[in-house]
């Protein structure tokens, strides 16, 4: 393709405003993220995209170590009698499972599945490794791919391999378990809204909408900029539930032989997709530079055949003085104006970029551009570096902000169905409403608003059920991804 054709294709991307849908994939296409496979609902993680991902598992790696877990890797398949040890599990999961019934020509004794969650091959393990409570607790985390079957995919969002993080941790008592439940909560929510910049309202899930065979389940949800909103992780207290089905049992300080306490929690590469939604705009992606794989593009402008030594020189220059300050693009490419490239580095969300061109070297300064403001500034090169660990903050910060302030003024509250009604049919967003904690009253408000209990916060005061007029909890009704 020529350079002048595709000057414009940025254009090629369709306006958050008129097709949210389309801009959502649209991007990921233009800025390289992912591409569609050949196998339906599975997609490619390009560079680009796998090194966001590999940005973020780092950051995330490092907390979940800082909490004293490390990382172990559990075997793909599941043997059908493993999975269908427990009921309500294999239940919550058996229209999403994808089986291997042979090997080469020969049909498998056993049928296996290729794991939707770990919990069953990693709970017949730890029923081989505890014994005594001088075992534990046994605090483990596998980054891994899965497998669920999805009949409608999307890029990032849900697709049949994804890959994740799954701790899955075991405790002496009860207490222990719910500790760890809400200690990995946290760190989650420190990881995206610190790293990923991106606000999350915490609380527990309803028992409808728990996850399978779990006693309880806490959740971080976020508002993405269409005003849905998108569970971004779970921590799971898992009881006694899976111990028992797998006979995890110790011997506890008493003498006495009991059932273990157990934990699971994982976050996937639905973050990315979450990413966007939040951040990008109309020129595409917008990194936070925590996790954006280049976090400074430099763009010289040649000018004239003889500046263009002296440009060259100062761009070395430059280049040199950021080494390890950020991580940094010299955008030398000759096959492409300058105009082209910048709008490639706007939509794939680099976070600064620099210019530079021969006047600029005569000023011995470059100009300075915002991605997520668009601002410019002029920059002396002697204070360019500390200049860009500043900004490159700030932009942290403010995305963080910005977020924070299209989350709470789309988080609203009532006390009327109608009005629940209404405002999830026309403003969208969150809207905090009281519930009784009956089902019938959950499922009777998601067949008429299409909205679903998101969570059900800490420390909120009670109420009066917004349906039945019981009294209950304060929880986030919202449509969500
Ligand atoms: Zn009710």
């Amino acid at each position: 393709m020529e350079a002048d054709e595709r000057n414009n294709f940025v254009e090629t991307i369709t306006d958050k405003s008129v097709d949210f849908r389309r801009w959502y994939t649209d991007v990921i296409i233009a800025a390289q993220l992912a591409d569609y496979s050949p196998i339906k609902g599975c997609m490619v993680i390009r560079p680009y995209g796998y090194a966001l991902w590999e940005n973020m598992k780092t950051l995330l790696d490092a907390k979940i170590k800082d909490t004293g877990h490390e990382n172990a890797y559990f075997p793909l398949f599941v043997p059908e009698s493993l999975l269908a040890k427990e009921a309500e599990h294999i239940e919550g999961f058996a229209p999403e499972v994808a089986w291997v019934t042979h090997a080469g020509k020969e049909k498998l004794e056993e049928r296996l599945a290729i794991r939707p969650t770990s919990e069953a091959i990693i709970g017949s393990m730890y029923a081989k490794w505890i014994d005594s409570w001088r075992d534990l607790p046994v605090l483990i985390n596998q980054w891994a791919n899965v497998v669920r079957w999805e009949k409608v995919t999307r890029p990032f969002l849900r697709t049949t391999e994804f890959l994740w993080q799954e701790g899955h941790t075991v405790h002496r008592t009860e207490e222990d378990a719910e500790e760890e439940t809400l200690k990995m909560l946290h760190v989650y929510k420190d990881f995206i809204e610190k790293d990923l910049a991106i606000p999350v309202y915490i609380g527990r899930k309803t028992e409808r909408e728990k996850f399978a065979g779990a006693l309880k389940t806490y959740s971080l949800e976020a508002l993405m900029s269409d005003g849905k909103a998108l569970q971004a992780g779970t921590s799971h207290n898992l009881g006694q539930h899976f111990a028992k089905v797998f006979d995890i049992t110790f011997q506890d300080m008493d003498g006495e032989r009991k059932f273990a306490w157990q934990t699971s929690w994982g976050v996937s590469t639905r973050l990315i997709g979450a990413l966007i939604m939040v951040h990008g705009d109309d020129s595409g992606l917008i990194l936070p530079p925590r996790i954006a794989p280049i976090q400074t593009v430099v763009v010289p402008i040649l000018g004239k055949k003889e500046s263009e030594e002296a440009v060259e020189e100062k761009v070395r220059e430059i280049e040199k003085m950021l080494t390890g300050v950020c991580r940094l693009k010299v955008d030398r490419r000759r096959e492409h104006r300058v105009g082209w490239k910048f709008s490639e580095w706007e939509l794939r969300g680099v976070p600064l970029r620099i210019e530079i061109g021969p006047k600029d070297v005569q000023k011995n300064q470059v100009v300075l551009v915002r991605r997520d403001t668009h601002a410019k500034e002029f920059i002396p090169i002697d204070k360019l570096k500390n200049k860009i660990i500043e900004v490159l903050d700030d932009i942290q910060k403010s995305l963080f902000e910005k977020a924070k302030s299209f989350r709470n003024e789309n988080t609203r509250e009532t006390s009327s169905f109608e009005e629940l009604t209404s405002l999830i049919e026309n403003k969208q967003g969150f809207v905090k409403a009281f519930w009784c904690g009956d089902q019938d009253c959950e499922v009777k408000i998601k067949e008429k608003t299409m909205a679903t209990i998101r969570c059900i916060p800490f420390n909120e005061k009670k109420g009066r059920c917004i349906l039945c007029g019981k009294t209950g909890s304060m929880v986030y009704f919202a449509k969500a991804y």
